[in-house]
């Protein structure tokens, strides 16, 4: 969805619709989208400058980096963003701290769609949890540590509970 800068209207343009993204298209390797990205966004511009602001909302479906289960991820996000003409980063040597947090466009449009795309994919953690607590896979059995299914440390203290009556009853 390009938007012509040069044709913007003064009080800019709301844009609210839905856009579906590949699951190639996102950082997050496995992650598999359960509903379309709803975008509601005003696009205005000022001077040469883009400003886009908005927000940005779907529901995914991650992969836990612990414990290897699918949960789900609601996203909801707000952005507020500057974009400069592309001719204001030519002709600077070096960019500053300011300039790096700065984006541009080029030919005189901006593609809407990967603005959205690149507000979506940064709102990803960088390593997906199921839960921050959760405690992942048994290095022992590979089972879910959570599910109770793991029995390495069961089994452990049902041992030492055989020890201690057999030493009970060596007393009496
Ligand atoms: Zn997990
Ligand atoms: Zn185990």
């Amino acid at each position: 969805m390009l938007i012509d800068i040069d044709r913007l209207p003064k009080e800019g343009i709301h844009v609210s619709r839905d856009f579906e993204f590949l699951s190639v298209e996102l950082v997050e390797e496995n992650a598999v989208f359960l509903e379309p990205t709803r975008a509601d966004v005003l696009v205005q511009r000022v001077g040469e400058e883009i400003w886009i602001k908005g927000r940005v909302s779907s529901r995914l479906s991650f992969v836990c980096s612990r414990c290897l289960t699918p949960f789900e991820f609601p996203i909801d996000s707000k952005f507020d963003l500057v974009y400069m003409p592309e001719e204001m980063a030519a002709g600077k040597d070096e960019l500053n701290d300011e300039d790096m947090d700065r984006m541009f466009y080029s030919d005189r449009n901006i593609d809407l769609r990967s603005v959205i795309l690149e507000q979506l994919n940064l709102t990803f953690p960088p390593k997906p949890l199921c839960s921050e607590a959760c405690e992942g896979i048994c290095a022992v059995c590979g089972e879910l540590i959570r599910d109770g299914t793991c029995a390495c440390l069961v089994k452990e203290s049902d041992f030492r509970f055989e020890k201690l009556k057999f030493l009970v009853k060596d007393k009496s």
